[in-house]
């Protein structure tokens, strides 16, 4: 996990919500990815698959969520089949195989990163975070534009795949990004919102152009809402 350091002063430091949406993202907490009989759950895209158009097509989503992600949940559920892991929440699969057994792992945390990422993002999103979310981002970057630059720089520079991420650590707003499957769970953070930067979130649309890419999430689709939810829950 890479994080980017504050260059501001640095003075401070998801449960069935929609419909089989929002979530908290207290560990422990009732992940709408959680287990059901056993096997753990894709959630519905909380939009239509053309919804994010046209800074992410629908051939796009369609692919990303319908193949790679659940893809994960496939693969993950036929590994825990008649496991002990059957029956376990996303995020105590994810914790207890971390580090040690990096097959589930890795397939969880995709799963469970894909779930984070369709809710990071919504039509008619980008714009400007208000309330506590804007006051820690000011805090910890000196003004929410340098935070937003910040997650914008994080994601487009994680080299090869991976996510860039706004969490929680220790009390204070943080930018991170992570490599392949990893996340800010492990690391003891609360995530508060995702930029997926695998080659398969943007090929189709941008080809080799991340920067295009995130620059759209940030300016139309971000879901500052989802955020701030999280933040508070
Ligand atoms: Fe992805």
């Amino acid at each position: 996990m890479e994080q980017t350091r504050p260059s501001g002063p640095d003075r401070r430091q998801f449960m069935k919500t929609m419909a089989l949406g929002a979530a908290a993202l207290g560990l422990g907490a009732v992940w709408p990815g959680g287990a059901s009989a056993g096997e753990i759950v894709q959630p519905p895209l909380p939009y239509p698959e053309n919804a994010l158009e046209p800074y992410i097509s629908a051939r796009t989503v369609k692919f990303h969520y319908g193949k790679h992600h659940l893809g994960y949940v496939k693969k993950t559920n036929a590994y825990i089949k008649g496991t002990p892991w059957e029956g376990k929440s996303l995020e105590q699969i994810i914790l207890g195989s971390y580090r040690k057994d990096d097959y589930l792992f890795n397939n969880a945390a995709q799963v469970w990163n894909h779930n984070f990422y369709w809710q990071s993002m919504k039509p008619g999103g980008g714009g400007q975070p208000t309330g506590e979310l804007a006051s820690m981002m000011k805090a910890a970057f000196g003004s929410v534009d340098a935070a937003k630059q910040a997650l914008v720089k994080a994601s487009a520079t994680r080299f090869g795949s991976g996510w860039g991420w706004l969490a929680i650590k220790d009390g204070r707003l943080v930018v991170v990004s992570s490599s392949n499957a990893l996340n800010p769970l492990v690391d003891k953070m609360k995530p508060l919102i995702t930029i997926d930067v695998w080659e398969h979130a943007y090929y189709l649309d941008y080809q080799n152009r991340r920067g295009g890419y995130i620059r759209g999430v940030m300016d139309h689709l971000i879901n500052w809402d989802f955020a701030a939810r999280n933040l508070a829950s």
